[in-house]
């Protein structure tokens, strides 16, 4: 008998069960899938460490976030300056002077803003309420038509203006030269990749891969006092309320024989007419000096029940959804939901991280106590 049965094997399932142990605390790890880690499990191929399920970078503003992760490998000082192609011309991203330089030639930071501040009062909102009129108050028009919302309606499935509006306020607009994609202080890439932080997490933890919770439940709850469930919030209630929504991805992995493909870890396509929104050559994230090189690209797709869940689609009728959902899942004491799938969230890493350890903190704290 566990303790903590915890479904999942990513990040969150990962740093609670670490957390679990630390206090003496007995675990047992399941994954559906062949491998540990979730979504930021890396698979080396020839000295590459292919993300196997997207692009993924490193960064926080939270010291204790950032020494949480050091713990378990040395970052690198890797810095994400993606790049946009749109209609032939290579802009940075995200919108900086070298964008305002290449949309506009100019050259400063008081005539660049002098363009934006117009089109903002042209075309923009006082309340936006969609993606569409989000962008359009923050940019204007020209950003939002050339790097935007053929972008974003591809990578969504959905017109821009169906969509919520704090998606596009992750993407910093900034007026100095600099292609930083992320305004945060730490950032990087764990040398070595990310499943040294999870084995790491993970280290002297019984885990199972290849178990669908789902499929064997009664028999799998019998092996612990209280569950942690990680995976999505409507199958485990096996969509009484309906599904909720997401948008999955299809990537498509090549190994080439070259050393240099495309010159930067991550470059998008604005397009609609081009079918993937980004291509990764994964080698640029650990500056690898490897004479071949491995490229993914990531083409969107509308989701199904077989495929994963990537991305939640947080409009007002899912979000009305998934409050059903949590309703019944306070009704639940034994089991606790967190995670990108349960919490039905946009969540990054360190978020995720975050989110575990105060749920951890709270459980520990609260079973100390009783
Ligand atoms: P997951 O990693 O999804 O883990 C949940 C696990 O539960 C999965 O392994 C799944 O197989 C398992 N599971 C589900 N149902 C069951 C079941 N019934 N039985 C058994 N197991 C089950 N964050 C950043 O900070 N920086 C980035 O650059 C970044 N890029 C991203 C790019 C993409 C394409 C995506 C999709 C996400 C990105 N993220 C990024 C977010 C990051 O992946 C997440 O924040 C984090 O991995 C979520 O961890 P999790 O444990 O909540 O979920
Ligand atoms: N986005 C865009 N153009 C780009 C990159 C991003 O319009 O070149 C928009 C798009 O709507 C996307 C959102 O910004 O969903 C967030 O982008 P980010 O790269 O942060 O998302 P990720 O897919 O990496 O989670």
């Amino acid at each position: 008998m566990y303790d903590y049965l915890i479904v999942g094997a990513g990040l969150f399932g990962s740093v609670f069960a670490h957390e679990a142990k630390k206090r003496h605390k007995t675990c047992l790890v399941i994954d559906k899938r062949p491998h540990l880690g979730g979504n930021v499990y890396c698979e080396n191929v020839d000295g590459i460490n292919v993300h196997k399920y997207g692009a993924h970078i490193f960064h926080t503003n939270d010291k204790a976030i950032w020494d949480y992760v050091n713990q378990f490998a040395t970052f690198n000082n890797y810095v994400n300056s993606p790049l946009a192609i749109s209609k032939g011309k290579l802009y940075n991203l995200p919108f900086n002077m070298n964008t305002f330089h290449a949309l506009w030639n100019v050259k400063t930071p008081a005539e660049a803003k002098q363009i934006i501040d117009d089109q903002v009062k042209k075309y923009g909102y006082k309340n936006p309420k969609n993606l569409e009129e989000q962008a359009l108050s923050l940019v204007g028009k020209d950003i939002y038509e050339t790097l935007i919302k053929e972008y974003t309606e591809k990578q969504w499935g959905r017109k821009a203006v169906e969509l919520p509006a704090f998606i596009i306020k992750r993407l910093p607009i900034r007026y100095t030269f600099d292609n930083n994609y992320f305004n945060d202080i730490y950032q990087g890439i764990p040398i070595g990749g990310y499943n040294k932080i999870v084995e790491g997490l993970l280290n002297g933890i019984d885990t199972l891969t290849n178990t669908n919770f789902l499929d064997h439940k009664e028999e799998l709850s019998a092996k612990a006092k209280k569950i942690v469930f990680t995976g999505p919030i409507d199958a485990y209630f096996n969509y009484k309320y309906g599904a909720l929504e997401y948008r999955s991805l299809r990537f498509e992995h090549e190994h080439l024989n070259e050393t240099n493909f495309q010159g930067n870890a991550v470059v998008n396509y604005s397009d609609l007419e081009v079918p993937f929104t980004r291509i990764i050559e994964h080698k640029h994230f650990e500056f690898g000096k490897q004479n071949h090189t491995v490229i993914t690209r990531e083409y969107p797709e509308q989701w199904t029940h077989e495929k994963e869940a990537y991305y939640p689609i947080n409009n007002k009728e899912n979000q009305s959804r998934y409050q059903k959902y949590r309703d019944l899942a306070a009704h639940e004491p034994d089991v606790i939901f967190g995670g990108r799938l349960a919490e039905y969230k946009y969540y990054d890493m360190h978020q995720i991280i975050a989110s575990a350890l105060k749920k951890a903190e709270k459980e520990f704290h609260h079973t100390m106590s009783s």
